[in-house]
């Protein structure tokens, strides 16, 4: 066993330090980017069904608002931690700068298992986060939206309960909202939309083929299951792997979405594909495949499994999915590796665009997200890649150098370093 730190706020710091070093930080900047600005823990009381009160623990982390309000998603999963939300949070702080959207950096939680609760059990809770997170969050302060186990009915309830506080309709408080409720069109795919983008500008530094390229994808939540539909219409791709929480499949001469997506929707799994043979999650990761889709959770690639990676390009639609000494290993054994606050920065880059729809209270077409998302994503994976040539280091280490300067001169300019 490696003795390798997997604290998700641990690793966090670690890259920033890196980073730092790199761009020999000033002390102060660095540490003020070492920690979170804020956060507030919550306990929340919950009728549940059967007539009983449960407590819940919660948290919300505002990281760094020196670029404009914190922004980042809830995650109701049964293993929070507060360091996990303070990892996310960090994590979000560079992807609104790597993007280049006007935003800081912010992240929830509740401790729960959403997959054992009943829909108004999810209501009563969403409820009560927002009326103890309510004082702290709004449109100039911190945006919330979807994350890991919460959906556009829970960004509603959330709203609602918000605007009931406010007394009137606040809209912009949240996104990944419903469309009938101020969602924006082409939000619900925009996490994979955006990864796929920077996977289509990787082939072309790479002088990859994409089209009839193996992948596999690990994860079928948002990310996830449309990494699969849209990696096949967008590029061409043939998806050989998919995994869940419950285990994975594998078939090598592909598997199409919409039957995949049908059988999960039929039987809540992917496993039990007809024609796949079963895989763990652990397997799937060291398929000799050309693109690996890393969807799901933190630490699935760490110093143990890095040398058994096969894949020529690792997009990560999860957060935090490798470990710093996988990402050395990865490196070295030439790997590309799309950082995961690149690679999934397609969520919140058109939760950034519903915030103005919202403020303007005009609505875009889908086409027109998809191109405004499409010029952002190349956009930060040009810079990013650029970077990384010309200093020589990993993409990670380069996409957190551009990340971190456009912070650090938000902090400069408004005098607080
Ligand atoms: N939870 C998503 C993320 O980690 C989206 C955040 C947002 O849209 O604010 O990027």
């Amino acid at each position: 066993m490696s003795s390798e730190q997997l604290n998700p706020f641990a690793i966090a710091q670690a890259q920033l330090d890196e980073a730092a070093e790199q761009l020999k930080l000033d002390p102060a900047t660095h540490q003020l980017l070492r920690t979170p600005l804020r956060e507030l823990h919550v306990t929340l009381p919950v009728k549940m069904d059967d007539g009983s009160t449960k407590i819940f623990q919660g948290f919300r982390v505002q990281y760094n608002d020196s670029r404009g309000p914190t922004k980042g998603g809830i995650r109701f999963h049964f293993e929070e931690t507060i360091d996990t939300v303070r990892a996310l949070a960090a994590w979000m702080t560079w992807k609104c700068a790597v993007v280049d959207i006007p935003l800081g950096g912010g992240k929830g939680g509740v401790v729960c298992d959403p997959r054992s609760m009943s829909p108004g059990e999810l209501e009563r809770l969403s409820r009560a986060y927002i009326r103890q997170v309510g004082r702290i969050i709004g449109l100039e302060k911190d945006v919330l939206a979807p994350d890991v186990y919460t959906t556009p009915q829970i960004m509603a309830w959330m709203m609602d309960e918000y605007s009931f506080m406010k007394g009137e309709n606040e809209f912009g408080v949240i996104t990944g909202k419903p469309l009938p409720l101020g969602g924006s069109a082409g939000r619900g795919d925009a996490t994979a939309r955006g990864g796929i983008f920077t996977l289509r500008e990787a082939g072309k530094v790479l002088g990859l083929e994409l089209k009839g390229a193996t992948a596999a994808v690990q994860g079928y939540g948002n990310a996830g299951s449309f990494a699969h539909k849209l990696g096949e219409e967008l590029l061409g791709l043939k998806i050989v792997a998919v995994s869940d929480s419950r285990g994975g499949i594998y078939n090598p001469d592909g598997m199409k979405y919409a039957e995949v997506f049908k059988h999960k929707q039929d039987t809540g799994k992917v496993a039990g594909f007809k024609g796949a043979k079963e895989v763990t999650n652990e397997e799937l990761l060291e398929l000799d495949v050309d693109v690996l889709f890393p969807s799901a959770l933190e630490n699935v690639i760490t110093a143990e499994n890095a040398e058994r990676i096969k894949a020529k390009v690792s997009v990560e639609l999860a957060n935090g999915p490798t470990t710093p000494e996988a990402d050395k290993i990865l490196h070295k054994n030439g790997t590309y590796v799309i950082p995961d606050f690149l690679a999934n920065a397609g969520g919140v880059t058109v939760s950034y665009f519903e915030m103005v729809q919202n403020a303007y209270d005009y609505y875009w077409e889908e086409e027109e997200v998809h191109k405004r998302l499409d010029k952002k994503m190349t956009a930060a994976f040009h810079t990013v890649h650029e970077t990384a040539q010309e200093h020589e280091v990993h993409n990670r280490l380069a996409a957190y150098m551009v990340a971190i300067n456009r912070v650090a001169e938000a902090m400069q300019l408004r005098g607080w370093v």
